[in-house]
């Protein structure tokens, strides 16, 4: 049942969207001193070789992350977007994009020595992959096994400070119902961690359903931003893709206000945002 592999998209629009605002989230962590736990439910391989393999397949990268990339060095590349390319140019640092961060590799890159990661990954290949990337960090502890199970287990941290990123393939219909059932008892643990929930659109109507059964959730302070290459279609095909922030930073819809319509404009002729604060914070 698992087939997902995460090479076949690394560095796709999702994943630009996705790890812009992983990225931006992380650094807004950055500024207490205090420390934080970084949780990745779904962690992948964490990290991937654009040139070779799986990657260059479909070659997914070249109509996402290879159209932002050259804005690293450019005057009027958006603040929204430097955190995430900066990280990548720690990976690629002669210019050439090459090399492509996972979640797990983007958090590593900023951690600082009072933090840590957990993370896990439930196919035994990915899982290899990912203990074998962290095998001499101390700071990461990676696991194998069900990462919405597991999330429920570690709640709350000692930190008392966290970002949990939950970044499920969707390969299985019932993850949208794990999904709900899982967020709303790590929020019932632990309300005040910041939630990050990626999604696909590939069928407006699941979407329409994740909005509501997140609403009806009983949460509060939800933001969505969601990033569209193409207007909905019948047909298969991601034509975007979204991401819940649960108790998002107070500057990051800000920050997303101006990202999201430069993102659109480099990245697809015919996409669209949304921005929305799905529930309010009181
Ligand atoms: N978060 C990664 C990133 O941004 O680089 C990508 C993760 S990928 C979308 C989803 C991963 O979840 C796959 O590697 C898949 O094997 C794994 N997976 C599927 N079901 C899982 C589960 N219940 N628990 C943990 N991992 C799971």
């Amino acid at each position: 049942m698992l087939s997902y592999r995460h090479a076949f998209h690394a560095g796709n629009h999702a994943d630009v969207l996705k790890h812009s605002v992983l990225m931006l989230v992380l650094e807004y962590m950055l500024q207490k001193e205090k420390p934080f736990v970084y949780v990745d439910t779904h962690a992948g391989a964490g990290w991937y070789d654009l040139r070779s393999g799986w990657c260059s397949k479909n070659s997914e990268y070249v109509e996402g992350v290879e159209q932002v990339w050259p804005m690293l060095d450019k005057a009027d590349c958006p603040a929204g977007l430097k955190p995430y390319l900066a990280a990548l140019k720690k990976l690629n640092p002669h210019g050439e994009l090459h090399e492509y961060p996972g979640s797990p590799w983007l958090a590593q890159s900023v951690l600082r020595l009072q933090d840590r990661a957990q993370l896990f990954e439930l196919h035994p290949n990915e899982f290899k992959a990912l203990q074998t990337l962290f095998e001499r960090d101390k700071q990461i502890r990676v696991e194998s096994g069900d990462g919405f199970h597991a999330l429920n287990a570690i709640l709350p941290p000692a930190e008392r400070r966290a970002v949990v990123l939950i970044d499920p393939p969707y390969e299985v219909k019932s993850d949208y119902k794990t999904l709900i059932e899982s967020i709303k008892t790590a929020h019932k643990k632990f309300a005040t961690g910041v939630y990050l929930i990626w999604y696909p659109v590939l069928d407006r109507t699941v979407v329409n359903r994740l909005e509501r059964n997140l609403i009806d959730s009983g949460i509060r302070n939800i933001l969505l931003a969601e990033l569209s290459i193409r207007p909905d279609a019948e047909e298969a095909g991601l034509t975007g893709s979204g991401m819940i922030v649960i108790n998002p930073p107070w500057q990051l819809k800000a920050t997303l206000q101006k990202l999201l319509p430069e993102l659109v404009r480099k990245l697809s002729d015919t996409g669209s945002f949304r921005l929305q604060q799905l529930v309010a914070e009181q």
